[in-house]
């Protein structure tokens, strides 16, 4: 297996600045912040992205999630994203599946998509292939 930074983390081979632990869920502070408290929120077993998962680890790992998102609002945040990167082209870099929590002040380091506009059927047709895709 080759050697994964987060799965050394879980194993205390490297350090991290914990917030939240449970038996299958770990959640740590993000070494290069959006924001100070941008939180990472792993399975404790070593998968790859979200495609991989359990559907009950990926519950687990949205709850966790949503129980430090909640916490955030209390100590002052104004809003937060939570976001996840799967696969290379969606932008991971690190290859054990991770929830980004993000905490949020409007106007900072973090920039949403700019949506494109539709073409002729493109909406229909890309709505119709993933119908498909979802009942083959
Ligand atoms: P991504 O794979 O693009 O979703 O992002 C990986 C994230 O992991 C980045 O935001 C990094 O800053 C973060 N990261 C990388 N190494 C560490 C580490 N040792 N401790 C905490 N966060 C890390
Ligand atoms: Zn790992």
């Amino acid at each position: 297996m080759p050697p994964c930074i987060f799965c050394k983390i879980i194993v205390g081979e490297l350090p991290s600045t914990k917030v939240y632990e449970d038996d299958e869920v770990l959640a740590f502070l993000d070494i290069k912040p959006i924001n100070p408290g941008h939180t990472l929120v792993i399975p404790k077993k070593h998968f790859e992205n979200i495609h991989d998962m359990p559907d009950a680890l990926v519950a687990k790992v949205a709850v966790a999630a949503k129980k430090i998102a909640d916490a955030m609002l209390n100590i002052g945040v104004k809003g937060v994203n939570v976001g996840m990167n799967n696969g290379a082209h969606a932008g991971q870099i690190i290859f054990h599946a991770h929830v980004h929590v993000m905490p949020r002040y409007g106007k900072d380091s973090f920039s949403l998509w700019v949506g494109k506009e539709y073409d002729g059927n493109e909406r229909e047709e890309a709505a119709a292939k993933i119908r498909q895709a979802l009942n083959p």
